[in-house]
C-alpha cells in the first residue's frame, strides 16, 4: 500500500506577499495564485499535496475584520479533515491580531496553522516572501512520529518561527518584521530548521472546536503622560463597551489622579471588564509592585500578566462572546488558555 502524500491547505488572504509587479505597467497587482505551479515550479519539488484556497476580495491586512477572521476559522474548520496542515498567507501589519484570534477560535487544534506574509512582494526579484513560504510549507508538513510537530497556531517570518498569540509586529522595515517578546521561538531556520519543541504546545487529540461568537464590545486605551479626564472619560462612555484593555506603563503602572482611579473604579462596578496589559514589548504587569499599580488593583482592574495587546483584544472578544459569566472571564483572563501568557 502506498503512504498517502501529506496534505496542504495554503489559504491566501491578500497583503504584500501575493503582490507581483504588473510587466507592463509597473504596478503592484495580486498574484495569481491559479497557476502557482507555473509561476514557483520549485513547489513541484516537496513531495505534498498542495490545495490553494483564495480570498476573494483580496484584502490589504490594515482592512481585516474580525469578520475575516471567522471566515478564516470557517474555512479551516471545513477543511480540517481533508489536510494535514494549513498556511496563511497574510499580509503583515496585522497578522498579529489574526494569529491571536486564530488561536482562540481554534480549540483542540491538532495540526499546524502557520501564518506568513513577506515586507517584498513575491514578484519582486530580492522579496523575503519565497523563503517565507518554502518554509511556512515545510514546517506546516512536519511531522513526528505521524504528529504534527507544530499543533498550534503560529508565524513564520524570516526566519523565526513564533507562537501567534505572543507576537507583535515591531519593524516596518527589516525582513524580521516580528517580535514575541515574552515567549521563547518555537523554531529557529538556518541550515536546518531547528524546532525548540519543548516551547511547542502537546496535541491533545481532541476533536476541534470552533468559537465564532466573537464580541466587539472591546476597546483599547493607551495611556501617556498628560492622559486627559475628557479623553479617558469619553472612552469609558462608549455605548455598549464591555471591556476596556488598558495600556499601562512598564509593570502595569498608570497615573495615581483621584479623577483616574475614580472614573476606572465607577466604570467597573458599572459591570466593564479593565484588562491591564503592558505597553512594552517585553515583561509582565505586577500588580501592587509600585504604588502607581497599587490602586489599580484595588478597585478590581484585571492584571494581564505578559500578554501582549493583540492577544488580550482577541481573547476578551471570545470570552465575552462565548458568554460566560463575568468571575469566570475574569478568573480565565488571568490564566493562560492556549498559551498566550505566562504566569510565574
Ligand atoms: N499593508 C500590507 C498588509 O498588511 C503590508 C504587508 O503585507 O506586509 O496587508
Amino acid at each position: 500500500m502506498t503512504e498517502e502524500k501529506i496534505s496542504l491547505l495554503v489559504i491566501y488572504t491578500g497583503g504584500t506577499i501575493g503582490m507581483t509587479q504588473d510587466p507592463v505597467t509597473g504596478a503592484l497587482v495580486p498574484f495569481n495564485f491559479g497557476n502557482i505551479y507555473e509561476q514557483m515550479p520549485i513547489l513541484k519539488r516537496f513531495d505534498y499535496r498542495i490545495d490553494f484556497f483564495s480570498f476573494e476580495p483580496l484584502v490589504d491586512s490594515s482592512n481585516m475584520k474580525p469578520s475575516f477572521w471567522i471566515r478564516l476559522a470557517e474555512i479551516i474548520e471545513s477543511n480540517y479533515e481533508n489536510y494535514d496542515g494549513f498556511v496563511v498567507l497574510h499580509g503583515s501589519d496585522t497578522m498579529a491580531y489574526t494569529a491571536s484570534a486564530l488561536s482562540f477560535m481554534l480549540e483542540n487544534l491538532n495540526k499546524p496553522v502557520i501564518l506568513t506574509g513577506s515586507q517584498l512582494p513575491m514578484g519582486v526579484i530580492r522579496t523575503d516572501g519565497r523563503e517565507n513560504f518554502l518554509t511556512s510549507i515545510e514546517i506546516a508538513a512536519s511531522k513526528d512520529d505521524n504528529v504534527a510537530t507544530v499543533p498550534e497556531v503560529a508565524i513564520f517570518f524570516k526566519n523565526q518561527l513564533m507562537r501567534g498569540n505572543r507576537t507583535t509586529k515591531f519593524n516596518a522595515e527589516l525582513f524580521n518584521a516580528f517580535v514575541s517578546g515574552n515567549y521563547p521561538l518555537l523554531a529557529e531556520v538556518g541550515v536546518h530548521i531547528r524546532f525548540n519543541r519543548n516551547e511547542i504546545l502537546k496535541p491533545n487529540f481532541k476533536k476541534l472546536k470552533v468559537h465564532t461568537k466573537l464580541d466587539f464590545n472591546v476597546t483599547i486605551l493607551k495611556l501617556f503622560p498628560g492622559i486627559s479626564e475628557n479623553v479617558v472619560k469619553s472612552t469609558l462612555a462608549i455605548p455598549g463597551l464591555k471591556a476596556l484593555i488598558l495600556e499601562t506603563f512598564g509593570s502595569g503602572n498608570a497615573p495615581t489622579d483621584a479623577w483616574f482611579l475614580n472614573s476606572l473604579e465607577e466604570a467597573i462596578k458599572g459591570g466593564l471588564l479593565i484588562y491591564n496589559v503592558t505597553q512594552c514589548k517585553s515583561g509582565s504587569v505586577e500588580l501592587g509592585k509600585y504604588e502607581t499599580s497599587l490602586d489599580l488593583g484595588r478597585i478590581g482592574v484585571i492584571g494581564g500578566y505578559d500578554i501582549t495587546t493583540e492577544s488580550a483584544l482577541s481573547k476578551l472578544m471570545y470570552l465575552i462572546g462565548e458568554g460566560y459569566p463575568k468571575e469566570r472571564i475574569i478568573e480565565l483572563l488571568q490564566k493562560p488558555i492556549r498559551g498566550e501568557m505566562t504566569i510565574e
